[in-house]
Formats: C-alpha cells, sequence, structure tokens
C-alpha cells in the first residue's frame, strides 16, 4: 500500500512542517533558550529565562502602561520631505513603506489617558519606522506632547526608541533637538515633572536632545545608549571601549542614569516616582 512507502515528496512535508511551526518560537538572542512566543507575549516580551528585553512597538508598550480608554493623538502630522531626498532609494518611497508597515504616519505616537490614578501624556517611539529616526514630524509631535502637558499641567513621559535625527530631513531634523529641548525647558519653569524612558536603542540626535533632559532619565536593562556609535569613538580618540560600554548598567554606573527599570515593574516606579515628584 503506498501510505508504508516514505516518498520524496514527504520529506519535504516535513521541511513544510517546519516552516509553519517555527513562526511560533523565538530563540532569545542572550541565553539562546527557544520560547514559545505567546509565554513572551504574556511576559511583555521579557525573555522568562534571562531577562533580556526584546524591542516591542510603540502601540504594545502604551496598552502595557495606561488604562483602557486612553486617547491617541497628534497622529495626522506627515513629512513633506522638504530635501526630495534620494539616497538608494527615494525617500518619500521609505515613508510610503513604513506607513504600510507600521500603520503609523512617522516614528511615534502621543497618547493621552491615566497611567494608575494619574494623567499623564506619554510619548512613545517606534523603532520600527525608518529606525525610529527623529524628522520633523517626531520633533513636532513631542513639541505639541509638550503643549499638552503645558495645558493641562500633567506630567509627561517620553519612552524613546531611536537611532538619532533622520538625515533624509537634513537640517529640518537636526532644528528639531533645539524645538523639543526649548519645550522641556518651560516645563521644567512650570515645574512640571518630565521622565526620559530609554529603551534599546537610544541613539544620536535623541540622547543629544529629549532623551537625556528628564527630571529623572532611567532606562530598560541592557540598551544601547549613546551619542556616536562605539566604531566611530574608537577610531577617534584611538583607544579600545571597555566591555559593555553604551549599555543601560555601564551608563547607570558612571552616572549617566538614575536607574534601571524592568520593563514589567515600568509601570509601578512611574506611578510611585510621579506620586512623589507631584508632592
Ligand atoms: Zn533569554
Amino acid at each position: 500500500m503506498s501510505w508504508f512507502k516514505r516518498e520524496d515528496n514527504e520529506i519535504v512535508n516535513d521541511s513544510e512542517r517546519t516552516v509553519r511551526t517555527e513562526g511560533l518560537w523565538v530563540r532569545c538572542p542572550k541565553c539562546r533558550e527557544i520560547i514559545f512566543k505567546a509565554d513572551l507575549e504574556a511576559n511583555l516580551h521579557v525573555c522568562p529565562k534571562c531577562g533580556y528585553h526584546f524591542r516591542i512597538g510603540a502601540r504594545a508598550r502604551i496598552d502595557a502602561l495606561l488604562e483602557p480608554g486612553y486617547e491617541l493623538v497628534d497622529l495626522d502630522l506627515r513629512s513633506t520631505d522638504p530635501l526630495e531626498f534620494t539616497d538608494l532609494r527615494p525617500y518619500k518611497t521609505r515613508l510610503e513603506e513604513a506607513r504600510r508597515k507600521t500603520g503609523l504616519n512617522d516614528a511615534i505616537i502621543n497618547a493621552v489617558g491615566n497611567l494608575g490614578p494619574i494623567p499623564v501624556v506619554l510619548s512613545v517611539m517606534e523603532y520600527s519606522f525608518i529606525g525610529g529616526s527623529m524628522g520633523s514630524v517626531v520633533g513636532e509631535t513631542i513639541a505639541r506632547a509638550v503643549d499638552r502637558s503645558l495645558e493641562t499641567r500633567s506630567p509627561l513621559i517620553i519612552i524613546s526608541a531611536s537611532g538619532g535625527a533622520r538625515m533624509m530631513e537634513g537640517i529640518a531634523s537636526l532644528m528639531q533637538l533645539a524645538k523639543v529641548s526649548a519645550g522641556l525647558a518651560r516645563m521644567d519653569d512650570e515645574r512640571i515633572p518630565y521622565i526620559s524612558v530609554m529603551t534599546d536603542p537610544t541613539t544620536g540626535g535623541v540622547t543629544a536632545s529629549f532623551a537625556m533632559l528628564g527630571d529623572l532619565n532611567i532606562a530598560e536593562p541592557g540598551a544601547l545608549i549613546g551619542f556616536a556609535g562605539p566604531r566611530v569613538i574608537e577610531q577617534t580618540i584611538r583607544q579600545k571601549l571597555p566591555e559593555g560600554f553604551q549599555r543601560s548598567e555601564f551608563l547607570l554606573e558612571h552616572g549617566f542614569l538614575d536607574a534601571i527599570v524592568d520593563r514589567k515593574e515600568m509601570k509601578h516606579y512611574l506611578i510611585d516616582t510621579l506620586g512623589w515628584m507631584n508632592q
């Protein structure tokens, strides 16, 4: 009977089965354990074996922090590609692809809602949108988050995940550093709390502006945080950099961060901290 015979096409079926099931599992890049995807999601994308923090999208972060009923705002801004920039592909094409992939107009989402009992303005960067780079839209969206905080006297939390300034917008991108820094200075004058949460990675112009300007600057474990990349620094200073340079733990040890907070503790940490900051 034919079903006793192992045909070549059955071997092919085996590999098809592997393809069908492998989407359900992920390998942790740190401890190399294979993790069931649903377990990882239930654990806020933190490896249950070793605590490695996987990157997650902006929407998942908002869901993890704010109470149901929050509102997404300032989502309508779109870059006009002022330089008509073309590198390997036109910037316009990259924007369209990123919009399709993420369902967002740019690399950031503003939300207003309650963090536990505290009304807050939350601004979260989306790394999967052109590396979370900051162009005119990201800068303007953060400026609007600042305005919302000032109007309502609610604390501001910005969660960064960014490769830095968006080179395709040239100087318009660099101008955002000054604009958002000026807005945050106004919050400082008004004594409204601003907490900066840095996640993997937070680099370049974002580190050089709002990410390091918090009343508290905190980070997730193991996040890459820096201005220039390690290779550029090594070539400039002609020295080998120490192990773990530009990771959260190194930065905390050297006084650049106030705390490292596990993703699963983040919500309670922020509620507690804003509680005493508001007193
Ligand atoms: Zn792990």
